[in-house]
């Protein structure tokens, strides 16, 4: 094994961070693991975690399989303690945003996080580029309320598996409510991708739980081998099994409360990042008034800090009789018929994207779309759009 770069800062510092935390490449040929810390400047947790797996692997230099690969996302945010300048870096990462900053060669006309999109596409294309093996992605994040580190994905059958492993709850359909995420370019690169939210920003229990889930990615990639791990392996397991407690192994997202400016939202105090709450319970106020949740349900990443477009999340819990039987619609790849249901078709060349005029569709639910993994992303009029991300 080489390790060819190493935070050098003591973990608790910041000012000597750099694009590359630390890349350490085994001697045997194996998968990739790329790990993004810090997208949104004010999430530093996932750095401090990911040096502690760095220096602890280090000292065991045979045993790395393939690549581990260590990133910042928003440099100049980070050293500033900000979540971004000009724009949020975890929203720039459609086919467009990309092609449009590709094709623009001016560099004069960037804006900072056009800089920090540049800078990570040449870390992302020469890690693809170097990869013998499978490549996986886990995007390290914190939020504003306080809470239980939970893993999203978008729900191909890949990222199903790899999701799975760390025993935290997973939120199915959040990356499918924001546009531009990166973990969603990453996936559509070929990638097997998971975000985790660790927990408060500040909280150095995220760090804890943000090392638990690498040394757990790690374990599932097949970058080391869980014998020469087993001390750490078993401490990440008990740390995220106790934190998630009593909440659901598998919720989904129905909606995103999305909100301008001028909405003036202030969402209730007190819910946490995973929340159960009751119908009819006041979620939060805006200038229209009260927000109630509308039925039993989940409030998903409440917001608490002055920056950002979404509200909450309004989630539900999914229960394992319908995983499973979502895991065997989709291996028998019924989902090739969908486009025959009255009222429904395919949107243009987009074979992940899906049309249902809701007059005609009324007698079968949503949730059938939702059994082979699409979310609804818009509805105009009577027209739903429903998309999933390409297995
Ligand atoms: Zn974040």
């Amino acid at each position: 094994m080489t390790q060819l770069a190493s935070g050098t800062g003591r973990e608790t510092e910041g000012a000597t961070v750099s694009r590359e935390l630390g890349r350490m490449q085994g001697a045997l040929a194996g998968p990739t693991l790329v790990v993004v810390a810090g997208i949104h400047g004010n999430e530093r947790a996932g750095t401090v975690a990911a040096r502690r797996v760095l220096s602890r692997l280090a000292r065991e230099p045979d045993a790395v399989r393939g690549e581990f690969l260590a990133l910042v996302g928003n440099l100049a945010a980070l050293r500033m303690g900000r979540r971004y300048q000009s724009k949020d870096l975890n929203r720039v990462w459609s086919e467009a945003s990309v092609a449009a900053l590709q094709a623009r060669s001016e560099h004069g006309t960037d804006d900072p996080e056009d800089a920090e999109q540049r800078a990570l596409l040449g870390c992302f294309d020469a890690a693809l580029g170097r990869a013998r093996g499978e490549v996986f992605l886990a995007d390290l994040h914190t939020t504003s309320a306080a809470g239980t580190p939970f893993v999203l994905f978008g729900d191909t059958p890949r990222q199903r598996a790899f999701a799975f492993r760390f025993p935290l709850p997973a939120v199915i359909g959040l990356e499918e409510q924001v546009d531009g995420t990166l973990s969603e370019y990453l996936t559509r690169r070929g990638c097997i991708t998971v975000a985790v939210e660790g927990g408060q920003h500040d909280d150095p229990g995220s760090v804890d739980s943000l090392e638990a889930v690498l040394w757990i990615a790690l374990s599932h990639a097949g970058n080391i081998e869980p014998a020469r791990f087993e001390a750490e392996l078993e401490a990440a397991n008990a740390l995220l099994g106790s934190r998630r407690g009593s909440l659901p192994r598998v919720l989904e997202v129905v909606e995103r409360h999305a909100i301008r400016a001028e909405d003036a939202f202030r969402m209730e105090p007190g819910f946490s990042n995973l929340d159960r709450v009751r119908g009819g319970q006041l979620l939060a106020r805006d200038a229209r008034g009260e927000i109630r949740a509308p039925r039993d349900g989940m409030v998903i990443l409440p917001l608490y800090q002055g920056q950002g477009s979404d509200g909450f999340f309004w989630g539900r819990e999914v229960g394992p009789l319908r995983m499973r039987a979502s895991a065997t619609l989709r291996a028998l790849r019924l989902e090739r018929f969908l486009p025959y249901l009255p009222g429904v078709k395919r949107e243009g060349a987009h074979p992940d994207r899906l049309r249902v005029d809701v007059r005609v569709a009324r007698y079968y639910p949503l949730d059938v779309f939702h059994l082979f993994g699409y979310r609804r992303i818009r509805q105009d009029g009577a027209v739903l759009t429903v998309v999933r991300q390409p297995a």
